[in-house]
């Protein structure tokens, strides 16, 4: 961050041809760690919370992991041709103070942050933690934007309605949402999904709310151009949320989150997915269920601090029009 007297500060991360990537404190991609909001047009956000998953924790270790993942990233995206950082003032929020034992305290600590974001049209991205920190997102999200058109990653459907009678885990945040009125079905769309299911039903009903399904066979069978296409022509020209869970990916390309599915994206797809959908109107993004204990070699961490770029492109994209 730089500031001379009478221009407007500007943020961009730490020049790595005069500085090694490997000096510290690590922020997301070397930007600026702040909490002054001003002129700040997007920020990473760490959420590192995993209180809310059925299976296998660690998620709660995914911020720190993806930050340290996010070193080597660059100034130039060539693949959408923009320099996201001359766009977009991005800083490193730092994490929010969740509570281990508690889905609701949490909730309210992240509501409680993003609010402020929402309120100055600042676009997060969240990096979580387990998927289960996707509501409260929504949930300001939808007080300034309004129903939000929700395009969701994930080999999972997470519409389930409760787990061992919990209302608020990682696999209900979807039917939540749905509820609470946070989402427009019928302008979202749920993708990758594969693996075993709960019932026959899961993704019919998912069907008849209004959601779209696409299916990792359905990717498979149509491409994924084809599929972008779709997703873009369903998401309109409204305020639209990406949530990408990051085992929507294959296990071979992102082994370390807490419940695998065998025949997802591999990371050259899941690129090709985001820039697929360059020109929506996004106002948020997460980017969930990294947990590092089951990772190799920075695999998963890596992929997802890639995704994150992404993300913050998409967003220059949006604004630059
Ligand atoms: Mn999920
Ligand atoms: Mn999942």
């Amino acid at each position: 961050m730089s500031r001379n007297p009478g221009e407007a500060k500007r943020f961009y991360p730490i020049d790595s041809l005069k500085s090694p990537r490997f000096t510290g404190p690590y922020t997301f991609a070397r930007l600026p760690h702040t909490r002054d909001l001003e002129g700040v047009d997007a920020v990473f956000i760490g959420i590192p919370f995993d209180g809310g998953v059925i299976f296998r924790p660690g998620a709660r270790l995914g911020p720190a992991a993806v930050r340290q993942a996010s070193l080597l990233l660059r100034l130039y995206n060539p693949y959408l041709k923009v320099k996201p950082f001359d766009v977009l003032n991005v800083a490193d929020y730092g994490d929010i103070n969740t509570v281990p034992s508690s889905v609701e305290s949490t909730y309210q600590s992240v509501s409680r942050e993003l609010k402020l974001v929402y309120e100055r049209g600042i676009t997060p991205l969240a990096c979580g933690g387990d998927h289960s920190i996707t509501l409260p997102l929504l949930r300001e999200a939808s007080k300034t934007y309004g129903k939000l058109a929700l395009i969701h990653v994930d080999a999972h459907l997470d519409m389930v309605d409760q787990h061992f009678s919990q209302k608020y885990t990682h696999g209900t945040v979807f039917r939540r949402a749905y509820e609470e009125g946070l989402i427009d079905p019928h302008r979202s769309v749920h993708v990758g999904i594969r693996g075993s299911l709960y019932s026959e039903d899961e993704i019919s009903e998912a069907e008849s709310l209004g959601f779209q399904v696409i299916t990792m066979r359905s990717v498979e069978e149509r491409g994924l151009e084809a599929v972008c296409r779709e997703i873009r022509r369903r998401v309109g020209g409204g305020a639209a949320y990406l949530s990408f869970d990051i085992d929507a990916c294959d296990p071979s390309c992102a082994p370390g989150t807490g419940t695998p599915e065998v025949g997802g994206f591999t990371s050259r797809e899941a690129l090709r997915l985001l820039h697929g959908l360059a020109g929506l109107e996004f106002v948020g993004f997460d980017l969930v269920e990294v947990a590092p204990p089951y990772d190799h070699g920075e695999i998963t961490a890596i992929l997802a601090a890639n995704l994150i770029y992404e993300f913050i492109s998409l967003k220059a994209l949006t604004k630059r029009r």
